[in-house]
């Protein structure tokens, strides 16, 4: 059949279709990541965008074993729809990964998923009405941004320093929903090499937060991709290991332990949420990839999949220690940088004045790709930070990338120190926990990000 040629959609089409758009797509945003994507496929972008494991590293023998074993034994079944909730050899699986973090979990509380980012969608499509409170981190999570504002949340976002959420701000924050007679649907964090902060939530914070859940009966949605990526430092309780299981929902996933492309993950809560949220799937897909759930639980029996975590630990611990020299090396004295125990991202700083959208537009003509600090908030902050990858691209583009980056922040400080005439101010240091201790140096470095401005949310949330 001839094929129709590609249009680009023109303001007609649009109006022929605008009328039968839902409410919500008109809060609906797309991830700063993803609009990256198309731009960062180009062979000749060096991308420090993406959250991309390497999954050149995956044995193709390995890989071709698997398959083969699947194709003389298990064929009939792997083309087959599956259960909502997932295989029982997958759960087998999650439970052993969930083991090694720490946690202990009950394969009957386990709903395996299209991804993590199906956990976010599902927990947002369960709880949240139009209008309803997230709380999260400042900055959180990119991804999430366009699944809360597909379903009309009102997402407060809590500040971080070098020891995650801020628990006093959340406090506060806790106490003005009181007194505006609204509660919080979830609270949405990830506690171990943040993403995009690549900052981990101290002890006593995780303590504190449960603490809070439990008192005031609040969920959490504790999103852990990353935590048996450390490449320093001791391993710290999960959230749902000191809750116990009440009150925090856990999302988990294959793709920075196995790989992404084969798109599961999972989610354990409790019971009653875990039940709405199959519902919710079974509205969505029916069933994960029943395909990839059995190359999961073959490549679990045949090999152990601690081998590969740990190899590519070195490699990505490896990557960060190649960025963190070429960021002091090519950076501004006055930017600052987190330093991650884990994790696939480090979060950089540029002094007040500089824009780090505009400064992409500037770095795609050189070829170099990273996300913008405003795509990981909802509120139109994080205008001077940037997101910047090591675990996807070698050691030699990591420091030809952010050589040019260097080269693009140090041409707009001129351009700025010229308009502006003057040194520019460096932005204070954050307070730590206590306000007394000095940072740790072996802690990420955290600027202080400006308050949240309710009227600037507001604002934005009315222009739709
Ligand atoms: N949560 C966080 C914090 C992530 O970084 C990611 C992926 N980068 C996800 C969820 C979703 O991961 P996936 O759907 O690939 O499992």
């Amino acid at each position: 059949m001839p094929r129709r040629p590609q249009r680009a959609s023109s303001s007609r089409d649009l109006e022929r279709y605008a009328g039968l758009f839902a409410d919500r797509t008109k809060v609906m945003t797309s991830s700063a990541m993803r609009d990256l994507m198309a731009i960062t496929e180009r062979p000749e972008v060096i991308s420090l965008a993406g959250g991309l494991p390497d999954t050149s590293t995956f044995p193709p023998g390995q890989f071709a074993e698997i398959m083969g074993a699947i194709a003389q034994t298990a064929l009939a079944r792997t083309l087959q729809y599956g259960p909502t909730e997932g295989t029982a050899d997958v759960k087998d699986c999650i439970v052993q990964v969930m083991e090694a973090e720490g946690t202990v979990v009950d394969p009957a509380d386990i709903l395996v998923t299209t991804g993590g980012q199906q956990v976010i969608d599902l927990v947002c499509k369960t709880l949240v009405n139009p209008g309803d409170v997230i709380i999260a981190e400042a900055p959180t999570y990119p991804g999430a941004v366009p699944a809360f504002s597909s379903y009309q949340a009102d997402v407060r976002q809590i500040e971080m320093d070098a020891d995650g959420m801020r628990i006093d701000i959340l406090e506060e924050a806790l106490a003005d929903l009181d007194r505006e007679g609204r509660t919080p649907k979830f609270i949405y964090v990830i506690p171990n090499f943040q993403n995009p902060a690549g900052v981990t939530m101290s002890l006593p914070r995780r303590q504190r937060l449960v603490q809070i859940a439990r008192e005031r009966e609040l969920l959490i949605l504790e999103d852990n991709p990353y935590g048996l990526l450390r490449y320093e430092g001791d391993p710290l309780p999960t959230l749902r290991s000191l809750d116990g299981g009440d009150f925090v929902i856990s999302l988990g996933t294959f793709s920075k332990i196995i790989s992404p492309g084969i798109r599961i993950g999972w989610a354990v809560a409790p019971r009653p949420v875990l039940q709405k949220m199959n519902q919710g799937k079974q509205g969505s897909d029916l069933c994960s990839s029943t395909l990839s759930q059995i190359f999961v639980s073959e490549y679990f029996a045949s090999s152990r999949w601690t081998d590969y975590v740990d190899a590519q630990k070195q490699l990505y611990r490896r990557r960060r220690d190649v960025m963190l020299d070429a960021l002091a090396e090519h950076l501004p004295a006055e930017a600052t940088w987190t330093r991650p125990q884990g994790g696939l991202f480090i979060w950089a700083t540029l002094p007040d004045g500089l824009d780090t959208t505009d400064l992409l537009a500037r770095a795609l003509t050189r070829n170099v790709a990273f996300v913008p600090g405003r795509g990981a908030f909802l509120d139109g902050r994080g205008g001077t930070s940037m997101r910047l990858n090591f675990s996807g691209v070698g050691d030699d583009d990591i420091r030809e990338g952010i050589r040019r980056i260097g080269e693009v922040v140090s041409e707009q400080l001129d351009l700025l120190r010229a308009l502006t005439g003057g040194p520019l101010a460096t932005e204070a240091r954050p307070p730590t926990e206590a306000g007394t201790r000095e940072p740790d140096p072996a802690l990420a470095d955290v600027l202080e990000l400006p308050r949240r401005d309710a009227g600037d949310q507001a604002a934005r949330r009315d222009r739709g």
